[in-house]
């Protein structure tokens, strides 16, 4: 969540959710993922 710069990250139930409106794809989620839960597709 700290990492994105477009807000997009926020806490589901569970899940951490993006929303794919706000998400600019800059990858910066993804590069800090200590367990490559998030990937660029
Ligand atoms: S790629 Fe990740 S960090 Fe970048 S805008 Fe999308 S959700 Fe946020």
């Amino acid at each position: 969540m700290d990492e994105c710069p477009a807000d997009a990250i926020s806490e589901g139930e569970d899940i951490f959710v993006i929303d794919p409106e706000k998400c600019t794809d800059c990858g910066a989620c993804a590069e800090v993922c200590p367990n490559e839960s998030i990937s660029e597709t």
